[in-house]
């Protein structure tokens, strides 16, 4: 499993696969069911979808890396139309960004600008999320995200439980009143860097859990929330929570689009906040090979696609 894992990551890097694979219709037809389609109307229909589940969305034009000042630009500009749009559905949806999308490559300057652009156009009751990226990312994220605490209550991070250092990183985060969204962590990572056990990650993930829903309930955190499919410690999570006293509505869960449905839907019919990260975009397949290495039988799923008609 470990070594599938690894491969399938570095195979996410691969230039030659990103320019070649996303064009067999096989694997275009297994994206699919990570993503309700490429255009920001196919994200919206599913945002239409899930709210009358009572769930939200979370908005992700997927895309990294990028190395051009247009390019970053573009990126920017095609957020800030996405709120727009977002604005006049009343449709309950926030975004999510990568600072390397906006131009983290280039300089940190570039790139808060056109996270500013996105934060301003947001209303202040909703979050703009910043997604993390590999570890070689996670000093410059931090460091653009507390630049933007300072005058912008309503951004949030994501932090990894893989990463040895992410205690201290929520530790340092917490007198500044973050909002955070919980993930175990995606990329390749070195043993010195990330825990290579996942009962280590897991337990990290739920003793950060703990510590980020005790700051929330003491006001010091301003939105925990736990992006993850894994059932059983949700459920660990949620049974802390209702020991502690804490109520249904403050514990807040983000899966991605078409997995878990079932436990999204259970978890809004039982009065949890349930949210669903839906991503659209071309540019789908460092993302998608990711989604594969964390659930190597999505690999079966895909080759069943092949002789799919
Ligand atoms: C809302 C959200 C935002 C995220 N943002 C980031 C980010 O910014 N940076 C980052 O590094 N990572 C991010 N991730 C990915 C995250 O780091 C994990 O790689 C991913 O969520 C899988 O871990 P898990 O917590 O679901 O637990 P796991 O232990 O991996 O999975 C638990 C169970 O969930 C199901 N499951 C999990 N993944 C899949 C899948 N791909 N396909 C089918 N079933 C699956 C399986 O049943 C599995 O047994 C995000 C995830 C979510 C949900």
């Amino acid at each position: 499993m470990a070594l599938m894992r690894s491969m399938l990551l570095a195979a996410s890097q691969n230039v030659w696969l990103r320019e070649h694979a996303v064009n067999y219709p096989f694997v275009r037809r297994s994206v699919s069911r990570f993503m309700p389609g490429e255009t920001l109307e196919a994200a919206l229909a599913a945002a239409r979808t899930l709210h009358q589940k009572n769930i939200g969305s979370v908005f992700t034009h997927l895309g990294e890396n990028v190395c051009d000042r247009d390019e970053a630009r573009k990126v920017t500009q095609q957020y800030l139309e996405v709120l727009d749009r977002v604005h006049q559905a009343n449709l309950p949806v926030e975004v999510s960004v990568k600072l390397t999308q906006l131009g983290l490559d280039l300089t940190s300057d570039f790139c808060f600008d056109n996270l500013e652009q996105i934060i301003r156009r947001e209303t202040p009751s909703a979050t703009v999320w910043l997604d993390m990226e590999a570890s070689g990312y996670v000093d410059a994220t931090l460091d653009i995200y507390k630049r933007a605490l300072k005058n912008h209550p309503n951004v949030g991070l994501c932090l990894q439980s893989y990463l040895r250092r992410t205690g201290k990183d929520l530790a340092d985060l917490l007198p500044l009143r973050p909002a955070i969204r919980l993930v175990k962590g995606a990329y390749k990572e070195p043993a010195d860097i990330a825990f290579p056990k996942k009962v280590d990650v897991d337990e990290s993930y739920f003793a950060l859990a703990q510590e980020m829903l005790c700051a929330q309930s003491a006001g010091e955190c301003a939105r925990a929330a736990f992006g993850t499919h894994d059932v059983t410690l949700i459920r660990r999570i949620t049974d802390f929570a209702s020991r502690q006293g804490y109520a249904k509505s403050s514990i807040e869960v983000q899966m991605l689009y078409g997995i878990q449905r079932a436990e999204q839907e259970r978890l809004a019919r039982e009065g949890y906040r349930s949210l669903v990260l839906v991503a659209y975009g071309s540019y789908w397949y460092p993302w998608f090979v990711r989604r594969l290495a964390e659930r190597p039988a999505n690999l079966w799923f895909m080759l069943r696609n092949v002789f799919a008609s």
